[in-house]
Order: C-alpha cells, then structure tokens, then sequence
C-alpha cells in the first residue's frame, strides 16, 4: 500500500499529512523552487506591513507541500474599510494583490452600482491543505499553498448582501457589479474563475497567483 504512495518523497508527505496513504495519492505535489523564492522576495521587498489586520502566524510548514514559510492571517484592507469574513489564510503575494482588487476595484464599483461603500469580502476558503477541486490524486491546490483566496459574496454598509450564487443570475445591478469586479480581478491574479467557470464554482469567485505556462485564466 506504502509503495503506490511513493511516486515520490513529497508525494508521500502528502499521504502522511493527509488521509493516510491509498492506491492513489490524496494530491500530487512537486517540487517548485519559485514558490519560496517569490514569498522570501515579497517578505524582503517590504510590500506587507504588520497591522491590527494583518498578523504574521506560524509558518504552515510550506511551502513545497503545503503551506506558505510566512503566512498571515488578514482580516481587512489596511485602511480597515473593508473587512474579510472570516479572516483569510494568506502567503505574502496575495495580500497586496487582494488589496488592490479590493480598494481599485471592488470599492468603487459597490459605489457605482448601488451607492454605499462595500464593507465586507464574505471569504469561503483560503488555505487548506487539498488537492484541486477536493478530488482525490489532482496536483495539490494553490489553496495548499496560501496562495488562493475564495470570495462568495459582499456586505454593502446598508447591510446589503451581494452572493455570487444567487447575484451571479440576479437583478441587473447585481449582475453589472459581480461582473466588473470578477472581471477586474483578472488584472491582479493570474487565475480567477466564477460561475461561468463550472458548476464548482456556481457559488464563488476563486483568486490566485499560480504560475502556468499558459498565462492568466479569467473565466
Ligand atoms: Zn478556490
């Protein structure tokens, strides 16, 4: 049983850390040099302050397998506008990434579309050690590596609330501002998908920074 998990040493890892070893492996992962070194680069470039929204954690024990070698733990924007709910499980590069799509893009168009500030990402998932789409044997997903962050929906000031799932397909304000700001994401992360997607992400908006041969996915 041990020997089919053993396609190699980090595949293994993924077995132990996971749901113990089967025929197939719980996710492959391989090994990618670049993640380590775009994270240390990113803690050196200083692009991430400390803040009562932004806590440094444990290192998750990345950032090969899984985890991230400094992640944080962020709660709002810097300027504490706008909140993550709950808070998200983030690697270095993604938080001046989601800053950005927050202030440049999801704040303005809560203010063009419906006339009040957004005050909440409503967050469905940041780091978990999975494979892609929880299917069993997929690569490892960037979730595995803090490098991803899923939104479900906004909280407006007026206590409004934008879901993806059922806005997606909503009234047409709903639908111009779900629109603009998955639309807008794709200027800051490398792979953004929504419910045009597939039916997996019918309820969700998914950010991140993988690196691909084939460029950005926004879809
Ligand atoms: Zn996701």
């Amino acid at each position: 049983m041990f020997r089919s998990c053993v396609i190699g040493a980090l595949i293994a890892v993924g077995c132990l850390l996971a749901w113990g070893c089967s025929r197939t492996p719980y996710f492959i992962a391989k090994e990618e040099p670049w993640r380590a070194e775009e994270e240390r680069a990113c803690l050196a470039a200083g692009y991430v302050q400390r803040s009562p929204f932004l806590q440094a954690r444990a290192s998750l024990g990345g950032p090969n397998v899984c985890g991230a070698l400094q992640p944080f733990s962020m709660s709002a924007t810097r300027s504490g506008r706008v909140g993550l709910n709950p808070p998200a499980m983030l690697r270095c590069p993604m938080i001046p990434a989601v800053e950005r799509w927050i202030e440049n893009v999801v704040e303005p168009a809560a203010e063009r579309y419906f006339g009040v500030p957004v005050v909440e990402v409503k967050v469905a998932a940041s780091y978990g050690c999975r494979p892609m789409n929880n299917q069993w044997g997929s690569k490892l997903s960037e979730h595995g590596h803090a490098n991803a962050l899923d939104v479900s929906g906004f909280v407006l000031a007026d206590g409004r609330k934008i879901d993806v799932k059922s806005g997606w397909w909503g009234n047409p304000r709903e639908q111009a501002f779900l629109r603009t700001v998955h639309r807008g994401a794709c200027s800051e992360f490398t792979t953004v998908l929504g419910p045009d997607y597939d039916r997996l992400h019918r309820d969700h908006f998914h950010l991140d920074l993988a690196r691909r041969m084939n460029g950005r996915v926004c879809k």
